[in-house]
């Protein structure tokens, strides 16, 4: 019997128990529980706990020492597991390495197997999609309509439209995600011209579908894995040498799908793709000749899933990026890290919650004096332009794949 065999024979005898034991890759996050101390950093740094308090949720501590640790009553946690972000502050703070955001999903996962009538009702908004179609969002009906929709967005924005790609085999993949697929298309686009302005030889998938984030969020791990699997089947036909996202989310989930499931094809973000395989020097010297340069004054957000998840180098290039655009100023907010609430799928069932959140940064962002915030995720960028929206602020919002692009000069 092997180790996934011995796991499905062990789950088998305890569901009338409505118990799911730890499968061996979970191991390590139960491990990480136990070490908690309860000293509380994590309290004092959560985000939603400064945003809604402690009566609303009890915060990483409660999770790391209390829900965590009596399996047949995971459900009675419900209310609380569906306020976490994800961000991974209390992670990073915490002194004995507590995976607090992945207990949470663990957690989420147990509910909705043994008490799926306890997972939000918000949350099918998202099964659906992914259940129909592969994807987080329910795909354009018409067509036609979503090219008119893109060229409408790339006019607006003064970027070109380049021809989609799609080849059987390719060293790049770029995997736009579905937020850029869906609904932020410019962002798709945006990526397209860059890769294309640098005669990167890259495929998009012949299909588009999800990688697999949301349903791990919700706890379907079902759908996750199979979703993931689809994935790796598709990268591995075509001999993908690297995953090329513009997503912090697809970049944080594929990473880990292929640490865990021994992928083997790393996965960046684009702005790791332009520092690293571009590089840096080369960009630079190409963006002093762009004529494109009208001066703006910006300031950044950084992701979670890429700063807390991935790596902080990632935002470090960000800024190194900027720094070679000429006439770009930036000014650093008070909250550039801090999560904008729209991780976790909190918004799909508390809206009040993810809002309350993001005020921080509303509130740092305006406090700059910046014309312009932008930001390498599609997700944060609708969360944020959202909120400074309804806050009635001029601050603008860009997607940072979609400001480099319409600050590269024209292809030659
Ligand atoms: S999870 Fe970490 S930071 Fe939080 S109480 Fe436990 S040891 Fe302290
Ligand atoms: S992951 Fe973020 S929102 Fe969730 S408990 Fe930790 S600090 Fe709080």
């Amino acid at each position: 019997m092997n180790e996934d065999e011995a796991f499905e024979y062990v789950k088998g005898t305890l569901r009338s128990e409505r118990i799911t034991p730890y499968h061996p890759y979970e191991i390590e996050v139960v491990r990480s529980i136990e070490k908690c101390i309860n000293c509380g950093l994590c309290i004092n740094h959560c985000p939603v706990v400064a945003a809604v308090g402690i009566d609303r949720f009890s915060g990483p501590r409660s999770i790391a020492v209390e829900l965590s640790r009596s399996p047949p009553e995971y459900w009675s946690t419900a209310d609380i597991v569906y306020l976490c972000t994800g961000c991974g502050t209390c992670r990073e703070v915490c002194p004995k390495n507590v995976d607090i955001p992945e207990v949470v999903n663990l957690i989420r996962a147990r509910i909705f197997k043994h008490r799926p009538d306890l997972v939000p009702k918000g949350f099918y908004v998202v099964q659906e999609p992914l259940t129909e179609y592969n994807l987080a969002f329910q795909p354009w009906e018409d067509k036609e309509e979503k090219s008119e929709s893109r060229d409408m967005r790339l006019e607006k924005l003064g970027l070109p439209y380049v021809q989609d790609r799609v080849l059987d085999k390719a060293e790049i993949l770029f995997y736009p995600g579905c937020q850029a697929e869906e609904r932020a298309q410019e962002v798709r686009e945006a990526a397209k011209v860059i890769l294309d302005y640098f005669d990167v030889d890259y495929t998009l998938l012949d299909e588009m579908s999800c990688c697999g984030l949301p349903a791990r969020l919700m706890g379907d791990d079902q759908t996750a894995r199979s979703l993931a699997d689809r994935l790796k089947k598709k990268v591995k036909k075509m001999g993908i040498k690297k995953v090329v996202t513009t997503c912090a989310g697809c970049t944080s989930n594929l990473s880990d799908l292929s640490y865990y499931f021994d992928w083997g094809v790393p996965t960046v973000h684009i702005l790791e793709f332009l520092a690293e395989d571009i590089g840096l020097q080369r960009f630079g010297e190409d963006m002093a000749n762009s004529s494109r340069l009208s001066p703006v004054h910006v300031t950044v957000h950084d992701p979670c899933h890429l700063i807390r998840h991935t790596s902080r180098q990632i935002m470090d290039y960000a800024l190194e990026i900027l720094r070679e655009i000429p006439n770009v100023r930036v000014t650093e907010s008070e909250a550039y890290d801090s999560c904008c609430g729209g991780g976790g799928l909190v918004s799909y069932h508390s809206r009040d919650v993810a809002d309350a959140v993001v005020k921080e940064n509303i509130e740092a962002i305006q406090k700059t004096g910046a014309e312009r915030l932008v930001t390498p995720c599609p997700l944060c960028t609708a969360q944020i332009e959202n909120n400074l929206f309804k806050s009635g602020s001029s601050v603008e919002v860009d997607d940072l794949t979609v400001f480099i692009a319409q600050r590269l000069p024209k292809k030659g």
